[in-house]
């Protein structure tokens, strides 16, 4: 706020053509910090597809608002290999960008519920995977792709505990499981907000991913997308972002 005092009236004149030319100055140096700024915005609208970030957090206000953007568990779009995991609305899909270089390698199953509340099921039969230091997660090794005969892939499954890492993982799959056989539709928990930093959780959710093999009878590093296929014909449904800009993904 500019106090005006007497003072003001006895500026120099040198002094008042220096306050001047430094007020240009800042105006020029704003100019590129402004269009920068704009630049990440629009990046990050463009990067999250405006359209489905809106309808994501308008449904987690009021799930209720939008019944036809919920997915029902057990559900088969078509002729799709999966089943869909839970009860929910697929907020985020498949290369979804949450920053600048960041590409997501899976799906976000949002239940609009509390964590530890609406159950997680196998999509698909395979032999479940726990290691011993897994709060959250489960993957499940299906010996032969559906899609594609002679390869193997992997379904990860994870946020299945609450903030501080209390596992919602059914107990019939301990930390250190191993290879145990699961048919499609077994209960395996239920979706949770674990983000493995107590005081930021995630909203609650399922993530879930198709991972490649390496070759060797393991699976890849889950967390990059190059290691990962695109799940859309899996689910018989739009979860490609390059493809679905804006759009919630449900059942045709
Ligand atoms: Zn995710």
């Amino acid at each position: 706020m500019w106090v005006d005092t007497p003072y003001r009236f006895f500026v120099p004149h040198k002094m008042s053509i220096i306050l001047q030319m430094t007020k240009k100055i800042i105006l020029i140096l704003a100019i590129p910090v402004m269009v920068a700024a704009a630049g990440i915005f629009l990046y990050y609208n463009h990067a999250m597809g405006s359209g489905r970030t809106g309808q994501v957090v308008g449904w987690l206000n009021d799930p209720s608002s939008r019944p036809e953007l919920m997915m029902t568990s057990g559900t088969r779009c078509g002729d799709a290999p999966f089943i869909f995991p839970t009860n929910g609305m697929v907020g985020f899909i498949w290369d979804d960008s949450f920053r600048p270089g960041h590409r997501h390698a899976g799906i976000d199953i949002f239940a609009g519920t509390e964590a530890g509340v609406t159950p997680v099921i196998a999509v698909y039969s395979g032999y479940l995977t726990r290691k011993a230091d897994w709060k959250s997660s489960v993957i499940i090794r299906v010996p032969g792709d559906p899609l594609r005969s002679g390869r193997p892939v992997w379904i990860y499954y994870t946020h299945m505990a609450d903030a501080q890492g209390n596992s919602f993982i059914s107990p019939e799959f301990p930390t250190g499981t191993s290879e145990v056989f699961v048919e499609a539709g077994t209960f395996l928990g239920y979706q949770g907000n674990f983000s493995g930093n107590p005081n930021a959780p995630v909203g609650v959710h399922l993530h879930i991913s198709v991972v490649e093999d390496d070759g060797f009878g393991n699976f890849k590093n889950e967390l990059e997308i190059e290691n990962t296929y695109d799940p859309s014909p899996y689910f018989g449904l739009p979860l490609n972002a390059r493809i679905n800009s804006d759009t919630i993904p449900v059942c045709e």
